[in-house]
């Protein structure tokens, strides 16, 4: 299928995204990795796209005492390579790695996936263990910090308020030097997960978050069992993992509970052997 007729304006200025979100049925586009498909499809029919690739700073990282702001537009290849101009947390290169293959990987942004919310993807559960804040933007020019954690609400949606866009993604420089792990179940390599485990250790700070994603929703926040990992320094074995799913997704099937159950345990293995 082809997409249906839409006009296409690549904003130079956050005014000029305002002004082309204030078409009818306008929508953003950035990698179009996931809007494409649905444009194609014609899942979606904007009668406009707002590009917002070359707005200033979109496309580059950089770090402000200590925080590291990764724009909105910088691709998961970018990510992947190191090439970010900044250094980023470990975690976020492994990561990038292992989302869909090379060609996806040059095109689909971090800031696309995040407002994109598919709860299979990599980076909304990334980004929850990491405790990354979004830098939002409105049409009347201010902006607003939302925590990572606050944005997602759900299958494919997020806290944007109409007209807004993410503009960068803040992670914490400690992040940089924190003990995580990542484990991402999946048929093939390069395909959306089925299950997600990711734990964020960081002795410095006391920081601990272990996160389970592609649970059908947004990413889960296991406070309970990080709070015992960092205090114990133990692995809290696979039943007491388990339990925590379970109280926590008690409508979930026992095949996506066990999934998600072995995908905590080799994240938490990653960081504390069994
Ligand atoms: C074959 C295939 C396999 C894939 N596998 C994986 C995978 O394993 N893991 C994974 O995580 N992802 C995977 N993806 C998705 C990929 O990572 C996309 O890049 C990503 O979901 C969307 O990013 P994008 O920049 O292409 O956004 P687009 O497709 O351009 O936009 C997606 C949505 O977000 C909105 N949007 C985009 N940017 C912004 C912004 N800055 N502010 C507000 N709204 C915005 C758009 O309006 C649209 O609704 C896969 C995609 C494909 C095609």
């Amino acid at each position: 299928m082809k997409p249906a007729a839409f006009s296409h304006l690549r904003a130079e200025t956050p005014a000029a995204v305002a002004d082309g979100l204030q078409a009818e049925n306008s929508k953003i586009i950035a990698g179009g990795q996931s809007l494409g498909p649905m444009l194609n499809l014609r899942l979606a029919r904007p009668t406009q796209l707002v590009g917002l690739n070359i707005l200033p700073g979109m496309e580059a990282a950089s770090e402000r005492g200590d925080t590291i702001v990764i724009g909105a537009g910088v691709t998961h290849a970018r990510i992947e390579d190191g090439a970010c101009g900044v250094d980023l947390p470990p975690m976020m290169r492994h990561v990038a790695r292992s989302i869909a293959y090379r060609a996806v990987r040059n095109k689909g942004t971090i800031g696309g996936s995040l407002a994109h919310a598919d709860p299979a993807a990599d980076w909304v559960t990334v980004m929850t263990a990491l405790d990354a804040s979004l830098l939002l933007h409105a049409p009347d020019g201010s902006q607003r910090r939302l925590p990572m954690r606050d944005f997602m609400l759900g299958a494919y949606r997020t806290a944007l308020a109409p007209r807004e866009y993410v503009e960068a993604v803040e992670v914490a420089t400690t992040m940089r030097g924190a003990l995580w792990g990542y484990d991402k179940l999946c048929r093939k390599v390069g395909e959306f997960a089925d299950a997600i485990g990711a734990l964020v250790l960081d002795p410095s700070t006391g920081y601990a978050r272990l996160v389970a994603g592609a649970t059908g929703a947004r990413p889960l926040i296991l406070s309970g069992l990080a709070g015992d990992i960092a205090r114990n320094a133990r692995h809290p074995g696979e039943a007491a993992v388990h339990t925590a799913l379970t109280e926590q997704l008690p409508d979930s099937d026992p095949v996506k509970l066990h999934l998600l159950t072995t995908a905590l345990c080799r994240a938490i293995e990653k960081v504390i052997p069994a």
